[in-house]
């Protein structure tokens, strides 16, 4: 048994679709969500901790593929270093859910852990190291 931690990421010509019920109805895989953001008019996010053998998971994955998902592996856990970020804002236009946002009058950058879905994708848009993960 394995168990993989991804972000899917969904069109929203998909949103309807019963993606996780096929994902264990038709692969025999245990999904659990762990986290869900749907723009209706927009996309879908779904943070996921997905369970099977390593065949079932790798048809599903294949699946979800075909269907046009984005799938990102999910970091353990993101750290905000207020202390080294320097409000450059270079990380605000990569966030997909608004974790990292401005406060545009004082231009102070802040960090709302709840919102994020640790998908990663600040590390690398981050200059100055001021974010860590953990995996
Ligand atoms: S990991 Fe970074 S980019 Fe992803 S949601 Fe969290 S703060 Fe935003
Ligand atoms: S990119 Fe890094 S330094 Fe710039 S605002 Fe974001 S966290 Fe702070």
């Amino acid at each position: 048994m394995e168990k993989r931690r991804v972000v899917l990421t969904f069109p929203y010509q998909l949103i309807d679709q019963p993606i996780t019920y096929h994902l264990i109805r038709d692969y025999n895989l245990v999904v659990n969500i762990l986290r869900a953001k749907i723009n209706p008019e927009e996309e879908g996010r779904l943070m996921v901790e997905i369970s099977g053998d390593k065949k079932s998971l790798d048809e599903g994955m294949d699946y979800l593929k075909r269907l046009g998902v984005s799938i990102q592996p999910l970091v353990k856990d993101i750290r905000w270093l207020e202390e080294k970020c320097t409000h450059c804002t270079a990380c605000l236009s990569i966030c997909p859910t608004g974790a990292l946002s401005v406060e545009r009058k004082e231009m102070k950058v802040s960090f709302e852990k709840d919102k994020c879905i640790a998908c990663g994708l600040c590390i690398l848009a981050c200059p100055y190291r001021a974010i860590e993960i953990s995996f």
